[in-house]
């Protein structure tokens, strides 16, 4: 499951969102935890010493003497584990692997992201080794049919048709850097919606296409029947499990017959099924100090209910509860950052519903560790053993017996770097604090005119201004100008002329102007006396967007969309249309282009808050 929910939130504008800082401090240190209780992948050990040199764990025993220089650990009364994996994330930019790694996720193993994304985020992983990011890999743009599951997000990506293309269309992927194969096998149906899907035949192409090319095919499902097809088309694993049907008897025995993994996403299931489970994660105490406004904002979102649409959570923890019996590989992954579920943070959940619905909490932690591991190939990691990877995370406590307890989490450390937890939270408790100040209250603000341009100038009455905004502060390719033009709305002199090409690099694109009601860019004024937001526009026919910011909505952009044509008409916007905003603290208005890719010219006039 993706959702234009996860692209909306990652728009953030990077306002006050913690920027990957160079760390690095401790590389090459030798570190040693002395008397943890150690979780190594699969067994406990009661009490052992840990040593770490050169970013790899070194040895693994009762008595080790601790190096000259060594920083030693004093982990009696805690327990060390691996590194934690998420098996079914999307990554939409680096900001959301700095929040997995505060949260002990080392590794997030990507299920679909567009290309260009992709190759910007290697740019980043390839400095990952010294930033404070968790590891990733990707199955970068996912295989669907046209119309399919994953083409709703406005991003032009490429689909397949017939089983004669599958061979070409997965080379295509891994020459992009796709590190596994990501099918979606999905028609909507258990949800409430309809969208076309590959054929059995094609569904089965492409996993053969991927397996002559030794990469894993991971299939997306949405139901029992679907699950049945795709392992029986030879699936390596399922990225999902399902909530149409409880499982027949035999379901567990049968997937373990055919040797597929299962990642059940009981965290995204559960959010679908409206169990509320990510606002009862954004609470607890452990979590919340080190959650961003963003992915606080991602776990208090909710899925829309649809008529039709599945919701009997029971049946995946019935799955569950057969596929653990059946020894068949189990791996914890959230799909962060759906509806109810975020990056880091939401891997503690799933770990708990998993204990929930049946697993040991030895075994939860393997499928977040060892088993993911042996199953992607990542051979340098999972286990806490000699000649690993010192990824590494330290806990209050014993999760082993309480699972919850990975939450109580006393540091982590990718390869053998600690990760600073503590200047991240400072920088959060900052962030609140701004988001906390009062708004000013300009004389300008409380008439409502922003601005009539019928100076020649892109002038506002209020505020710090306009400027151009485009998806180039992400690293996109989109372009927008502005100028003042004769011939306004109303017969008046001047108007706003936005005019641009939106490129569909990324799967948030926008290209337009933004106008500043606070005394500086994104700072928040008060307009909690105002009601609605109007203005006059004309342009081309197609839709174009309005978007309001506020600290108190996480500067999550909050969308109106209208559509004008070749005459100047007036479009009049209730501000709690945004959200149920009430104007208390707005700090940005966003008029102009979203995707679909393409040239756009705007025109707007008379912009008020009334
Ligand atoms: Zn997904």
């Amino acid at each position: 499951m993706t959702t234009k929910y996860a692209v909306l939130v990652v728009l953030l504008f990077s306002v006050g969102l913690p920027r990957p800082v160079a760390g690095g401090v401790e590389t090459g240190g030798a570190l040693v935890f002395r008397d943890a209780r150690v979780f190594d992948g699969a067994q406990v050990l009661p009490r052992a010493t840990v040593l770490v040199r050169n970013g790899r764990i070194a040895a693994v025993g009762p008595q080790l003497s601790a190096p000259d220089g060594a920083r030693v650990i004093d982990a009696r009364g805690k327990t060390l584990l691996p590194g934690l994996i998420d098996s079914h994330t999307h990554v939409f930019g680096p900001e959301v692997l700095r929040a997995a790694l505060v949260f002990g996720v080392t590794t997030e193993l990507d299920m679909f992201m567009s290309d260009a994304v992709l190759a910007n985020i290697r740019a980043d992983l390839a400095l990952a080794e010294t930033l404070g990011i968790a590891d990733l890999r990707s199955a970068g743009t996912l295989v669907t049919a046209p119309g399919g599951h994953g083409t709703e997000y406005g991003v032009s990506i490429p689909t397949l048709s017939a089983p004669e293309q599958a061979q070409a269309f997965v080379d295509a992927r891994i020459a992009e850097g796709s590190d596994y194969i990501k099918i979606v096998y999905d028609d909507g149906k258990a949800y409430g919606i309809s969208f076309p899907t590959l054929s059995p035949e094609t569904l089965k192409a492409v996993i053969a296409a991927a397996h002559a090319r030794k990469k894993l095919a991971v299939v997306h499902i949405g139901s029992l029947q679907g699950a049945r097809e795709a392992v029986e088309a030879g699936a390596d694993g399922l990225a999902h499990l399902f909530i149409d049907h409880p499982p027949e008897a035999d379901f567990g025995r049968w997937v373990a017959a055919h040797h597929a993994f299962v990642v059940p996403t009981l965290t995204v299931l559960e959010s679908v099924s409206a169990r509320h489970g990510g606002a009862a994660l954004a609470q607890d105490p452990a979590i919340a100090p080190y959650l961003s406004p963003g992915g606080q904002a991602e776990l208090n979102q909710t899925f829309p209910t649809r008529a039709g649409a599945a919701t009997n959570y029971a049946a995946a923890e019935e799955a569950v509860r057969q596929l653990q019996a059946a020894h068949v590989p189990l791996l914890a992954g959230t799909d962060a950052p759906n509806p109810g579920t975020t990056h880091g943070a939401s891997l503690h959940r799933e770990l708990e519903l998993l204990v929930q619905a049946g697993l040991t909490p030895a075994e939860a932690l393997a499928a977040a560790t060892s088993v993911p591991a042996k199953q992607f190939g990542l051979e340098d990691r999972g286990t806490l053993a000699p000649g690993q990877r010192a990824d590494l995370l330290l806990v209050d406590g014993d999760p082993t017996a309480d699972i919850k307890a990975t939450r109580k989490i006393a540091g982590v450390w990718k390869l053998g770097v600690a990760v600073d937890r503590d200047a991240y939270r400072a920088e959060l408790e900052k962030q609140r604090a701004e988001a906390n100040r009062p708004a000013s209250v300009s004389p300008g603000a409380k008439l409502g005119l922003v601005s009539d341009f019928e100076d020649g100038k892109v002038s506002a009455r209020f505020g710090a201004g306009w400027q151009v905004s485009t998806d180039s502060l992400r690293g996109g390719k989109s372009k927008a100008s502005f100028k003042v033009v004769e011939n306004g709305a109303q017969k008046s002199k001047g108007a706003l002329l936005i005019e641009g090409e939106v490129d569909a690099g990324l799967p948030y694109a926008w290209a337009g102007a933004i106008f500043f009601p606070g005394e500086a860019p994104m700072s928040p004024a008060d307009l909690s006396s105002k009601k609605q937001v109007s203005f006059w526009a004309k342009a081309d026919g197609r839709t174009y967007s309005v978007m309001l910011f506020a600290p108190s909505k996480f500067f999550a952009p909050i969308i109106q969309t209208f559509v004008p044509d070749a005459e100047w008409k007036q479009f009049t916007f209730k501000l709690a249309q945004f959200d149920g905003y009430d104007g208390h603290d707005l700090a940005g208005l966003f008029i102009g282009a979203g995707l679909p890719a393409g040239k756009f010219a705007l025109q707007i006039d008379d912009v008020l808050f009334q």
